[in-house]
Parts: structure tokens; C-alpha cells; sequence
């Protein structure tokens, strides 16, 4: 077994990898541009191209490919071979710098939302040097990747990574110029990213069984076992040998490729599981949080396993989340809601907080967007996710200090305390000053904000991009007041931060988000309260709130569009899937075998009259039996009747024109009409004969590995 410290990166042509293969110049050059963001040198990227190329050919990759972020949400990639003719038709390895800088797939298949028809179908990948090339291998196949954006003809964003490269441009400019106004001093700033991925493993035996897994993602159907995760036995407990040998595996193909994986945990439910890598940059992590997805599917596989990244694989079971971990840090490494050991006197720090808290404030709706997809509507404002209210958690001493400093009093505090345990050998313990609120979908944790509300299964790129955005547009407000100050000091600064601290004070909320008393609380407050994906699309259509994505050019209003043009017809189809999958299961699987079970009650019932059995036996007989024959018949016959509304539910959205509309109508009528159909098949499920219920349980899937 390799040290991680030794593998890790093996698989990247990173830094280290570059300055040993590249020519001083070229190095410096390729360093440059990578650090300020600038144009590669043409004349540079043959050389590297080729330096590229063979330290890829040493290490078996006979292909390259463009590794893109479509607006899929997945990653895509199109494999070119190596291998050439030269002019005399001998066979060589070739690969030219513009081959590196720029690829031309079809695009045309992939969806860009109206912005590109068909017939200009040329759309662009280019090479982000930013994020360093790296070798995938899939079975034995090694292929180089490059990590690059796409985008059309005319030139819009078709991606995820664009917009969040520019929006980090953006931010990087507002946090610099602050720092500037505050300290006079010019630093670079970037925003850093940690997530933590949370997902499912169940047995490929079980997994292969059920259609609504494969297809879908998720179980449509499905009783709930007795034992849940009420016995909280499952959360930090020992992993199971199995489990284990997956995350190491997993483990030692993502520190290849350059993943910092730290964490691995068990999660809350059963056979739920967590990983979380050390932060990034903002880009970084994204790169590699797509790649920790493709990863952990890839290798459950090898293991004889399926990884459920869905956010609500089960019913009554918790789903699953990510939490981006995000916070802003310097060119001198300092991190700037690092609070310090007094951060009442912390400027800086202060300055920052209030800072995203009003950004929040302000653009609370458009993050809510970002979080808006068909399997995340099923935790967001569940009883076990963040809901789908925006507020943000501090903590008591970060509100103390924030109250105070609203109404111009010195600081005092006595939140802070040590805890004794009472047991003389251990040092002092501090309470951590936030007491971790795990029910805030966005809450400080220490020195950086962890953004919860995130699906398990979606790419981060587009949250982070609206974060720095929102966080951009409120140090732009700030700074211009800043500015303004005649003297820079403590006292004034406070004084200017006074007004945000009061406005954006309703976004703070410190008690219980699953409570039915901040639903109205947050009403009072006039929080958004946008409960699915097609409502939370609507805050677009408000072109104020647009205006802070398009004036800072990081999504044009086309592009903006075409987004959520996608994401709706995305949440359509996926429901549109789902409905029809629930009506192929519930004729092929439920009912064959339900009306199997009742033939066999019926005739035993049959039998039973003409046993000669006593008249009073057969009487209770009757009663109790025929009883059984009536819930099961009944249970077939509910079925049956809400198995046709949502035949018709189905039809009604076929019917519909525009996204928008359709997507409303899938929220409105095919998800009741699906839930109704399940609960009588889970009905069913508990009635009918388990050895002719041929659709694996959630106690196989959840309880069996
Ligand atoms: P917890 O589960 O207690 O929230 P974890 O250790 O599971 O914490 O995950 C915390 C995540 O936050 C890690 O990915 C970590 O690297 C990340 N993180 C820590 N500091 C920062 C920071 N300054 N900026 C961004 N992410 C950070
Ligand atoms: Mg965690």
C-alpha cells in the first residue's frame, strides 16, 4: 500500500510535473498565465502540448479528450487518438499546441437553452489552464483529460465552469478592492471551496433488481422497514469491512488524480456514507467534486456495489446533501473570516461577515435557485434538510457581537465559556464560539460559511458562481461607502457598517429552521419562500434581481435564460421519467403478484368453506380471513383508481406548451398523482406474500450488504 503523499497527484500533469518537463521559459510563461489568468503564449503551447503528450504516453494514454461541464450537470468528453500519419503516411504521436488550447466537439446535442439552433451547431471547448490536465483511467484504459470550458459560436457560456471563473474574477476584484480601502494594501483574493459529499451504497444484487434505481435514481415505490435510523446507530459507527475496502479504493484513485480527500464517516441513515476533501480554489474543487462523483459510481461498481448520489434515494429515510464549504482568502494566505481571538476588534473580519450577510440578504432568492432541482425537492424543507428558506446561522457570540454593534455599545459577552468535564488531565476545552445550528442552510462553522442545502448529486459550479456573485455585488455597495470615509478607522467604519448590520438582519436566524414557527416567522420577515424548482425559477423574472449576474458580466441575460430554460425542461423530463416509470412498475411489479396473492387467499378461503371444518370456526373464519381477502382487494382496487389519475396527470403535462407551465404542472399535478399511486403500492408491498413480491425491500437495499 503507497502513501498517499507519495501517489497523490501522480495522475497530474500539475506544477511540480511542469516545471520538470518544461523549458525555464516556457514554465514561467505557462506559471503566469496561470496565476494572472492571462492568454497562454501561442508560440509556448506547442511546447507544452508536447511535453504534455509525452508524459501522458508514458503512463499508457493513447487518446486525449476536452473534459467538460455541459449544462447536463454531468462532465463530457470526446476522445481523439494520439496517433497520426505524418506527410510520408508513417504512423507517429502527435499532438499540437492548438490541439491542447482548443477542441471542436458537436455540440449540438448538448442542451444550450435556445441560445445555439442546431444548424449553427459549433460549439467551442478551450483549455482552462487554471485547473491542470490529468489522466483518467477507466477499467484499463488511460485517457488524458484537459479541463476546459465550452461555449458557442456566438460565443455564450454553454457551461458550468465559465460563469464560475468569471464570477471568481469578480469577486476577486470587490475583496481586493476592499482590502485595499480597509488596509491599503494590494492583495490578490480568491474564493476557497470544501465540499462534503454525502451518498448511498447498496448491493448490485438488489441495485440491478430495481428498475426506478436504474432509471430514475431513486426508489419510487418501496415501504419503509420497521427499523429506520430512529435507533441512531448508524451516524460515526463503524464502517463496515466492505464499505471500507470501497472508500480506500476510492481514496487511493482520487489522490492520483489530485483530490485532497481528508474525511469518511457514516452518515445519518442507514448505508449512507460521507467524504470531504481539504479546500481549494473555488474552480479546483469543483473540477474535483465532479470527479469524486464519477469515482465513487465508477468504483461501487468494481465493489460489487451501486452509489446512490440521488438526494432522496429513499422514502422516510434522510436524503442525501452536500455542503459547500466556502470562504475568501488572500494571495498572503489569510484567510478573511478567520475571526481571530477577539473579533468584535477584528475589522477585517467584521467588515467581510456583514458582508455575505447582506449579500445573502439581498439575494437570497437567486441562491435558493441554485439549489433547485427535481430530486432535491424532496429534502429541501423536509424535516431533515435545511429548508428552502434562505437565512443564515452565527452563532451566539457572532450575533452578540453583531447586535452590539448595531446599537453602538461596547462589547461585552458572556456566551463564551469553558467546558469542564471535570477530569483534571484534560486541557481546557472552549466552546466552540458557534455551536453548530445543523438545521441553517447556510451557517458560519468557525471561519468559513457552510452553504447546506446543496443536492448530493449536483455540481457545484453554479452555486458557487451565484456565492461569490451575491457576496461581489454587496462589497461593491460596501466599498462604495467605504470609500467615501474620510478617516478609516475603527470608529467609522463601524458607523458605516451600522445600516447593513440593520438591513440585513432578518436573514439571521439562530433557532430551530425545521420549525413550523419559522415558516411564519420568515413570512413576517418577508423571506422568499420558493418550496420547488418551478416556483424558485420565478425569482429570474424579476429583472432587478438579474442585475447583479448580468452587470458584472457573469452570465449575459441569454445565458441566464437559457439556464433556467434547461433547468425547467430538465425538471420536467425527469419528473415526466419518473410518472411513467411508476406506472410501468406498478403493471409489472405490483400488480402481477398482488393479484397472484389474492388468487391464493381466495381459494384457500374457497377450500376452507368445503372443509366440513364447525360452522362457528369457518364463521370466524370468514370474518377474520375474508377480512385479510377485503384489505387486499381494496388496496388493489385504490391502486387501480389512482393509477388512472395519474394516467390522465400524464397526459395533461403532454399537452402543455412551455417549459414554465409544464414544469408547474408536474409539481402541482404528476408528483400528487405519483405519491398517491405509491402509497397503496406500499400498501400492498406489506400485504402481499414477500417471497412473490419480486421488487428487493428497503430492508434488503438499506440492511443487507
Ligand atoms: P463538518 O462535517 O464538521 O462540517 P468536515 O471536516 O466534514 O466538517 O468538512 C469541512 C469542510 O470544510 C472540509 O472540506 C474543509 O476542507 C472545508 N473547509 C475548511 N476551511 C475552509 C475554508 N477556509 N474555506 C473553504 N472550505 C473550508
Ligand atoms: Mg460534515
Amino acid at each position: 500500500m503507497n502513501r498517499p503523499s507519495e501517489i497523490f497527484g501522480s495522475d497530474v500533469f500539475d506544477i511540480k510535473a511542469m516545471q520538470r518537463r518544461l523549458p525555464k521559459s516556457t514554465f514561467k510563461a505557462l506559471k503566469h498565465s496561470i496565476e494572472e489568468g492571462d492568454k497562454l503564449p501561442a508560440n509556448e503551447a506547442d511546447t507544452i502540448a508536447h511535453a504534455i503528450m509525452e508524459w501522458a504516453t508514458e503512463k499508457g494514454a493513447t487518446h486525449y479528450t476536452h473534459w467538460f461541464q455541459p449544462m447536463t450537470g454531468l462532465t463530457a468528453q470526446k476522445h481523439d487518438a494520439f496517433f497520426s500519419l505524418d506527410k510520408a503516411m508513417n504512423p507517429i504521436e502527435a499532438f499540437s499546441g492548438s490541439q491542447l488550447i482548443q477542441g471542436e466537439p458537436d455540440a449540438s446535442s448538448f442542451p444550450s437553452g435556445g441560445m445555439r439552433t442546431t444548424f449553427e451547431a459549433r460549439g467551442y471547448t478551450a483549455w482552462d489552464p487554471s485547473s491542470p490536465v490529468f489522466i483518467m483511467t477507466n477499467g484499463s484504459v488511460p485517457v488524458l483529460c484537459i479541463p476546459s470550458v465550452f461555449f458557442s459560436y456566438t460565443g455564450h457560456a454553454l457551461d458550468k465552469k465559465t460563469p464560475l471563473l468569471r464570477s471568481t474574477r469578480t469577486l476577486s476584484q470587490s475583496a481586493a478592492r476592499a482590502i485595499e480601502l480597509l488596509e491599503g494594501k494590494k492583495v490578490k483574493v480568491g474564493s476557497t471551496v470544501g465540499c462534503e459529499q454525502e451518498y448511498f451504497l447498496v448491493d448490485r444484487k438488489y441495485f440491478d433488481k430495481r428498475p426506478d434505481l436504474i432509471m430514475a435514481g431513486r426508489t419510487l415505490l418501496g415501504c419503509p422497514p420497521a427499523k429506520g435510523q430512529q435507533m441512531e446507530d448508524h451516524y460515526f459507527g463503524s464502517i463496515k469491512d466492505r464499505v471500507l475496502a470501497f472508500m480506500a479504493d476510492v481514496e487511493s484513485r482520487l489522490y492520483r488524480l489530485g483530490v485532497p480527500c481528508k474525511t469518511r464517516h457514516n452518515e445519518v441513515a442507514p448505508h449512507q456514507f460521507e467524504t470531504a476533501p481539504i479546500f481549494e480554489s473555488a474552480n479546483m474543487a469543483a473540477d474535483h467534486n465532479q470527479l469524486v462523483m464519477e469515482v465513487l459510481k465508477k468504483s461501487s461498481k468494481d465493489h460489487g456495489m451501486a452509489a446512490l448520489l440521488h438526494e432522496k434515494p429513499f422514502a422516510d429515510v434522510n436524503g442525501s446533501g452536500k455542503h459547500l464549504n466556502w470562504s475568501m482568502s488572500t494571495s498572503e494566505d489569510v484567510n478573511l473570516l478567520e475571526p481571530g481571538k477577539e473579533p468584535h476588534t477584528n475589522v477585517v473580519f467584521l467588515y467581510f461577515l456583514v458582508a455575505v450577510i447582506n449579500g445573502v440578504h439581498k439575494h437570497g432568492g437567486a441562491l435558493r435557485s441554485t439549489i433547485a432541482s427535481a430530486g432535491n425537492d424532496h429534502r429541501l424543507g423536509a424535516n431533515e434538510a435545511p429548508p428552502a428558506i434562505m437565512s443564515t446561522f452565527l452563532g451566539s457570540h457572532l450575533n452578540n457581537v453583531l447586535d452590539q454593534l448595531e446599537r453602538a455599545e461596547s462589547f461585552t459577552d458572556d456566551t463564551i465559556s469553558e467546558i469542564d468535564l471535570g477530569l483534571a488531565q484534560l486541557p481546557d476545552i472552549h466552546v466552540d464560539t458557534t455551536d453548530r445550528n445543523r438545521t441553517s442552510p447556510f451557517a458560519f462553522t468557525g471561519n468559513k460559511f457552510e452553504f447546506r442545502a446543496l443536492g448530493s448529486n449536483q455540481s457545484i459550479s453554479i452555486p458557487a458562481t451565484m456565492l461569490n456573485a451575491a457576496v461581489a455585488d454587496s462589497l461593491n455597495e460596501m466599498n462604495a461607502d467605504l470609500a467615501k470615509l474620510e478617516n478609516v478607522d475603527e470608529k467609522s467604519i463601524f458607523e458605516m457598517l451600522r445600516p447593513y448590520i440593520t438591513r440585513s438582519k432578518p436573514v439571521r436566524f439562530e433557532g430551530n429552521n425545521y420549525s413550523e414557527e419559522w415558516h411564519e416567522e420568515a413570512a413576517k420577515r418577508g423571506l422568499p419562500n420558493l418550496k420547488n424548482t418551478p416556483e424558485a425559477y420565478t425569482v429570474w423574472d424579476n429583472a432587478e434581481a438579474r442585475k447583479f449576474i448580468t452587470d458584472a458580466g457573469i452570465l449575459s441575460d441569454d445565458e441566464l435564460d437559457a439556464r433556467t430554460s434547461i433547468r425547467l425542461e430538465h425538471y420536467a423530463k425527469q419528473v415526466g421519467i419518473e410518472a411513467t416509470l411508476t406506472m410501468r412498475m406498478v403493471d409489472n411489479h405490483v400488480l402481477p403478484p398482488s393479484f397472484r396473492y389474492q388468487t391464493e387467499v381466495s381459494t384457500a378461503l374457497r377450500a376452507l368453506a368445503e372443509s366440513g371444518l364447525d360452522d362457528s370456526v369457518l364463521a370466524t373464519a370468514k370474518a377474520e380471513q375474508g377480512g385479510h381477502l377485503e384489505r387486499l382487494t381494496s388496496a388493489i382496487n385504490s391502486l387501480l383508481g389512482t393509477r388512472k389519475k395519474l394516467e390522465s396527470a400524464i397526459k395533461k403535462v403532454h399537452e402543455i406548451e412551455g417549459e414554465k407551465e409544464e414544469a408547474m404542472t408536474c409539481a402541482t399535478d404528476l408528483i400528487p398523482a405519483m405519491e398517491a399511486v405509491r402509497a397503496h403500492c406500499d400498501a400492498l408491498e406489506q400485504l402481499v406474500d414477500a417471497q412473490q413480491w419480486e421488487l428487493p425491500g428497503y430492508h434488503e437495499l438499506l440492511f443487507l450488504m
